[in-house]
């Protein structure tokens, strides 16, 4: 049977692509991831304890976009979780993102919010141009904040300082003088009830999908008739790193359980100058799970191995760029999601960045351009998708 997509990865790009290609344009898909599970780095299973753990750390869903929540809701019921994390300083377990309560609490205070600003005013370093992680934090909190919670962690995360970091980096943490100790702010805050997995099984089920799991495409693609692929790995690895290898940041996960059903006081625990590890998490919090048992696990920041994270930089995005282009010139491939487009995104933007891309194929593959019945403009996200060519025949990178 001819296909008229080969999606290459089966995470929330490759999903979403084949859910709606299948289901709104009728077309048929064949997926492949070539690690043994769909979900991509959402993937959670239940481990031997019964605890449902993910297996690539923690994930918790939030969104401001009303269209991508509505999309998700079609495949999974939601439970309510507004994710919380405190971080170890100074001998404390204080709130993190840096809020009224922590610095309280940091320095023995009762500050009130205005005094906080106050506060955070006298020791901001004064910046004309934010262009580092660093310039960041310093110009709102200062030195001796941004030494206590973000230098260290940023170093071992990354492996550089956080003045050699895009200021996106350390942006996504915000600062609050009031006492919100949420980590998102965001108007969607949920876990899917069963999962992220059993999510992704109700996106992929459709007679005009079919899944084929450890499988590389590139051991298949010279086998199996296509028109079209859509590519949501690492976009140098499908150049053959012809310009260089792009970098990315590798963690290794230590999952553990415990004989007892708390292991900490909060979801996340961050350890920005102590250990090799950079936090834990504790998984019941996120999914609610009742039990006797408690799984929590451990993230490693690694120079080799999976990638995980693209690493923002100036000279990492002008290296992509290079590969972007040639992207845009190589026919019948579209290539989407964190690993492609080389983006530091949430799942909620990688969702976004799909039903885009789905858009517009769905509009060029209709006579006289005419926009698909359910193929919706996403809003809300900041999703891209870095090639729009349709041509009829297959691509061989
Ligand atoms: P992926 O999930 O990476 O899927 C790509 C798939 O392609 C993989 O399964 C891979 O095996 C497959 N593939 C690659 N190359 C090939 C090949 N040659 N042949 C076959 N298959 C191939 N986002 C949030 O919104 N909230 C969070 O709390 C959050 N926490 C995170 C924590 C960690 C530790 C990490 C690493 C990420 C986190 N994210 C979070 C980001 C989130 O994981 C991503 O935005 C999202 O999963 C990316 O989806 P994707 O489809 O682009 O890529
Ligand atoms: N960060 C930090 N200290 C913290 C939490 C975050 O320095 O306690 C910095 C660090 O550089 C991290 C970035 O802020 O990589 C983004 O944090 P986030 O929690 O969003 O990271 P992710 O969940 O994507 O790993």
């Amino acid at each position: 049977m001819a296909f008229d997509y080969l999606i290459v990865g089966a995470g929330y790009a490759g999903s979403v692509l084949a859910e709606r290609l299948a289901r709104v344009a009728n077309k048929k898909v064949l997926v492949v991831d070539r690690r043994n599970h769909i979900a991509g780095n959402a993937y959670d299973h239940y481990n031997e304890a019964g605890i449902l753990v993910h297996k690539y750390g923690p994930h918790i869903f939030h969104t401001n976009s009303r269209d991508i929540f509505d999309y998700l809701s079609q495949f999974t019921p939601w439970r309510g979780y507004e994710h919380r994390v405190l971080a170890s300083v100074d001998g404390q377990l204080v709130p993190m993102p840096i809020n009224l309560d922590t610095i309280n609490q940091l320095y023995g205070l009762n500050l009130t919010s205005f005094q906080v600003e106050e506060f955070f005013a006298s020791v901001a370093e004064k910046r004309d141009v934010i262009r580092t992680s660093e310039d960041v934090v310093v110009s709102k909190v200062g030195r001796e904040l941004y030494e206590k919670f973000f230098r260290g962690y940023t170093r071992k995360q990354w492996a550089l300082d956080p003045s050699e970091l895009d200021a996106q980096v350390t942006a996504r943490v915000p600062t609050r003088t009031n006492r919100d100790n949420r980590y998102f702010t965001d108007s969607y805050q949920s876990m899917p009830l069963y999962g992220f997995t059993r999510m992704f099984e109700n996106m992929l089920d459709h007679p005009n999908i079919k899944l084929m799991l450890n499988t590389d495409y590139r051991d298949v693609r010279d086998f199996i008739p296509f028109k079209e692929m859509i590519y949501t790995g690492p976009i140098d690895e499908f150049f053959d790193y012809q310009f260089g290898k792009l970098p990315y940041r590798c963690l290794e996960f230590k999952h553990e359980t415990h004989d007892k059903p708390l292991f900490q006081p909060a979801a996340v625990v961050n350890y920005p100058n102590d250990y090799a590890y950079t936090r834990i998490t504790e998984f019941k919090y996120l999914t609610g799970q009742e039990h006797t048992k408690t799984s929590v696990v451990y993230e490693f920041p690694q120079a080799e191995g999976d990638p995980y994270y693209p690493i923002p930089r100036a000279e990492n995005s002008a290296l992509y760029k290079r590969y972007q282009e040639l992207a845009d010139v190589t026919p019948g491939v579209h290539f989407v999601g964190r690993l492609a487009s080389y983006r530091y995104y949430n799942m909620d933007q990688v969702v976004g960045a799909a039903l885009t891309l789905f858009k517009k194929i769905n509009v060029e593959g209709k006579p006289n351009g005419a926009a698909g019945r359910n193929g919706g403009a996403v809003s809300g996200a900041n999703g891209h998708s870095n090639s729009t060519h349709t041509a009829a025949e297959p691509a061989r990178p």
